[in-house]
């Protein structure tokens, strides 16, 4: 405490506390926790699910007076020598809502996760490995890699040398020499058809850097793919902090859906997932009805939306604006087919069919606001945006931005992708959306932009 106190840039300290009874009391533990958030430091806090210590290790409360933003994890024992009862999931589940996660069986597969590749595990001697359970050297940062004198540490990139990208030319002449990976199958031995069990520039190794069975700790499963709670963690789901996330704004077409305008079974998994933990919603161009029938797989994991470009708000069950649009215009558009849309008798969307001019569509922007998606125009009154209408709910809902993240794919999604910093970015965006993007999503893996 007094090294963080005096030195150091604490923006780069993120701290994964645990919560021992057998070695320390709660007063002084708690009192250090306050130290810790007073210094502006990220840190989680947690302990084991030791079935006869619940009420002691159960933090929780005293913690959320040192503020309610602080995590508190919960690990399941090992060796218990019996499962959980019900009764115990729940009371633990109550302080971690993400303690189910641990839980749950998972067969080590190193292409379901990506320990190895965009991560690595070093312990204290420098020893390299894909995680921390992963039973497979991959080289040392003293040795391994380095043409700098030892303790110089690693040349270049550690991650891109393991990854294969090491491996140019051809492949039986360096794979042998080249693989840093110890008991890998080509390093070892080149029997067989060397490209049949290797595909460098893609590198064999990928298969050779996991010997375990289960990945049994939540330093081994936070880097899987196939886990949507990830999700809410971010990118600080290795130090296992979530990013405090109360609200998640999805668009539909494109993000939520593929192309034949199905919503996809990993976003279908997603919402549901997301549902359990924080607040989903929608914001699209699309009308109310529309939205409810594209959507209609997910409907009931949905707690409202900006319908119709932000000029149909609702919040199911507590809240409803509808932003008016003076109709008039379309008598001023001659030879374009429109429909209105109304809610409450009170017309708010006008979309055009068929493609305007660039002209008239100048002239629309200076009084309405005004959405393109293929031949199709959409006008809504000029306060009336995807943007406003996630603001509106969050003033609402009375969240601060950075409880909020926003998903998107195209366009008419930047405005939403700028000004929220969870933005995030579907693996199949549009260039100029995911640019704007600080995350992308492939499937359940986020990553952050490079
Ligand atoms: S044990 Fe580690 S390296 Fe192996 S599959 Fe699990 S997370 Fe990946």
């Amino acid at each position: 405490m007094e090294i963080i106190g005096n030195s150091g840039n604490i923006s780069k300290v993120k701290l994964w506390c645990t919560f021992h009874p057998t070695q320390t009391n709660k007063e002084a533990f708690l009192k250090n926790c306050t130290t810790l958030y007073e210094k502006g430091i990220e840190f989680c806090v947690g302990a084991v699910g030791v079935p006869k210590n619940i009420a002691d290790i159960l933090v929780r409360e005293e913690l959320k007076l040192v503020s309610e933003n602080i995590y508190f994890w919960i690990n399941a024992m090992e060796g218990m020598g019996r499962a959980y009862t019900e009764e115990e999931i729940e009371q633990l589940s109550g302080a971690d809502p993400f303690f189910r996660l641990e839980l749950l069986e998972y067969k080590a597969d190193s292409d379901l996760c990506t320990s190895g590749r965009e991560r690595i595990f070093v312990d204290g001697m420098g020893n390299i490995s894909a995680c921390n359970i992963s039973r497979m050297k991959l080289g040392n940062i003293y040795e391994g890699f380095s043409e700098a004198e030892e303790g110089n540490g690693v040349q270049g990139n550690i991650a891109e040398k393991i990854n294969g990208e090491f491996y140019e030319g051809n492949i039986e002449e360096n794979v042998k020499e080249n693989c840093v990976i110890e008991n890998c199958l080509l390093g070892n031995s080149l029997e067989g058809n060397v490209t049949e069990n290797c595909d460098v520039g893609n590198c064999a190794s990928k298969r050779k850097i996991c010997a375990a069975e289960r990945c049994n700790c939540y330093l081994s499963y936070c880097s899987r793919t196939d886990i949507p709670e990830l999700f809410l963690f971010g990118d600080n789901e290795f130090i296992r902090i979530p990013q405090g996330i109360k609200a998640v704004f999805f668009d539909i077409d494109g993000t939520l859906t593929d192309d034949s305008g199905n919503i996809t079974q990993s976003q279908k998994q997603l919402v549901e997932t997301l549902s359990h933990h924080c607040r989903v919603f929608l914001a699209t161009s699309l009308p109310y009805s529309y939205a409810k029938e594209t959507c209609a797989e997910i409907w009931e994991f949905i707690s409202g939306g900006s319908f119709a470009e932000g000029s149909d708000l609702r919040v199911f069950g507590e809240y409803k604006r509808v932003v008016p649009l003076d109709g008039n215009i379309v008598g001023n558009i001659a030879g374009n087919k429109a429909v209105f849309y109304k809610e409450d008798e009170i017309l708010h969307k006008i979309t055009f069919l068929h493609r305007l001019g660039n002209n008239v569509i100048s002239e629309l922007r200076k009084y309405f606001s005004v959405s393109e998606q293929g031949n199709i125009t959409g006008i809504t009154n000029i306060s009336a945006t995807k943007l406003s209408g996630i603001i509106d709910i969050m003033g609402f809902l009375n969240m601060e931005e950075k409880s909020i993240a926003v998903v998107g794919n195209s366009e008419n999604d930047i405005p939403m992708l700028k000004y929220f910093s969870n933005s995030i970015t579907v693996g199949n965006a549009e260039k100029c959306a995911e640019i704007h993007g600080k995350y992308k999503l492939d499937g359940f893996v986020f990553s952050r932009r490079k």
